[in-house]
């Protein structure tokens, strides 16, 4: 009687345990997730969207957390012409 209640015991608690970590992972992934959304490069006018060379003026931190809050940041403008899969445009 005792094995069987300490086994119901022991399997409800590892099961919990279970849970409680996928939980925490979803979490931290979750928040991690959102963290990586807030990188502001692809919206900037220096990223180039190249693997070889990502960032003109920050190449090292470019796409990384390092980015976040980067003082380069340039908002994206129709202008830009890095490496664009469409015809280039010609700004004044
Ligand atoms: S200048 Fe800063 S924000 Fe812009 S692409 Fe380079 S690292 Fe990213």
């Amino acid at each position: 009687m005792m094995l069987t209640l300490f086994c119901a015991v022991s399997g409800w608690a590892i099961l919990m345990f279970l849970i409680w970590n996928v939980w925490i992972t979803l979490k931290t992934g979750a928040s991690h997730l959102k963290t990586l959304h807030q990188i502001p490069c692809s919206g900037c006018e220096y990223f180039t969207n190249d693997y070889r060379l990502k960032c003109t003026v920050n190449p090292v931190k470019a796409c990384s957390l390092e980015a976040l809050g980067c003082l380069d940041f340039e908002p994206k403008t129709d202008c830009c012409n890095a490496n664009q899969k469409r015809p280039r445009k010609l700004c004044k």
